[in-house]
């Protein structure tokens, strides 16, 4: 019979900002396909590593405040010493602020650009610092998985760090994808439409942004963080071992209007 090619028995998942939101929902589409978790975050992601277990997985927590890349190498040490490797890195922790484009503060471009680019890639750096001795030695493989935007694509409005991290992290992504593929890294992204978390609780409160964005999903509706869990096992296992470089839009259709 065929190896399941979506299936992450062994595999060690280091997921950031897995407390909530869309890095909850991916890190339990991952430990439901087989891998064991590192959740990271500055809040504890309790909940996230109780259902993993449930699911028999091994998870850990592992805090950190990524606003700066202090904690980036004892990340991935943590990650090895709890859970013997890092095979699949997802940086998914990310914030967001919104402002009138001339009256957008320092602190605020420094805040967003910090946590959703410069840290992801300085975890991306640390992380291959381990995957490929590792690849090199014994085989196998490692997977990193961006968390992009529509904003990766489109401009957006009020959210120029938001539309600069984000753009960046289509570019870096393409960047690390031609780096590392010879060295068996897959390096791709994932572009999450509209989908409801904290994160979109202020445009869901407005009735009027809400109407808006809601007529222009062909889907009918918002995503949640479980419609990224097909993306993010695929793009962690040997099913897309031939995939660089992309950044999946799961939108339910936003970019296709
Ligand atoms: P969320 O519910 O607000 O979750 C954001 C996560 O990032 C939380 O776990 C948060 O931890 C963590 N985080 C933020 N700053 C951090 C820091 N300095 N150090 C460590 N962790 C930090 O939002 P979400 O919607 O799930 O967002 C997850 C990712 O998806 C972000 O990169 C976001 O830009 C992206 N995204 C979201 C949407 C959407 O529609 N929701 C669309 C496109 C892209 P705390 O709980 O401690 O704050």
């Amino acid at each position: 019979m065929m190896a399941n090619p979506f299936d992450l028995t062994g595999q060690v998942a280091v997921v950031t900002g897995a407390n909530t939101g869309i890095g909850q929902g991916i890190a339990l589409a991952l430990a439901a396909a087989g891998a064991d978790i590192a959740a990271v975050g500055r809040s504890a992601a309790t909940e996230t590593v109780e259902k993993a277990r449930a699911l028999g997985r091994r998870a850990e927590i592992i805090s950190a405040d990524l606003s700066t890349i202090e904690p980036v190498d004892r990340i991935v040490d943590e990650a090895v010493e709890k859970l013997g490797g890092i095979h699949i890195l997802v940086n998914n922790a990310g914030i967001i602020r919104r402002n009138d484009s001339i009256d957008f503060t320092e602190e605020d471009w420094d805040a967003v650009v910090d946590t959703n680019l410069k840290s992801v890639f300085f975890l991306c750096q640390a992380a291959a610092k381990k995957m490929i001795p590792r690849i090199e030695n014994e085989g196998g493989r490692g997977k990193i998985i961006n968390i992009a935007s529509m904003l990766t694509f489109q401009g957006g409005i009020r959210v120029p760090s938001y539309t600069a991290s984000k753009s960046g992290i289509g570019g870096l992504t393409k960047l690390l994808a031609n780096e590392w593929a010879a060295k068996g890294i897959n390096v791709n992204a994932i572009a999450p439409g509209y989908i409801a978390t904290n994160n979109t609780a202020a445009l869901q409160a407005d009735a009027d942004r809400n109407r808006s964005i809601m007529e222009r999903i062909p889907a009918g509706r918002w995503g949640s963080p479980e419609d990224m869990g097909g993306a993010a096992v695929f793009l962690a296992s040997a099913a897309s071992d031939y995939v660089q470089g992309h950044v999946l839009a799961v939108d339910g259709g936003w970019l296709a209007r």
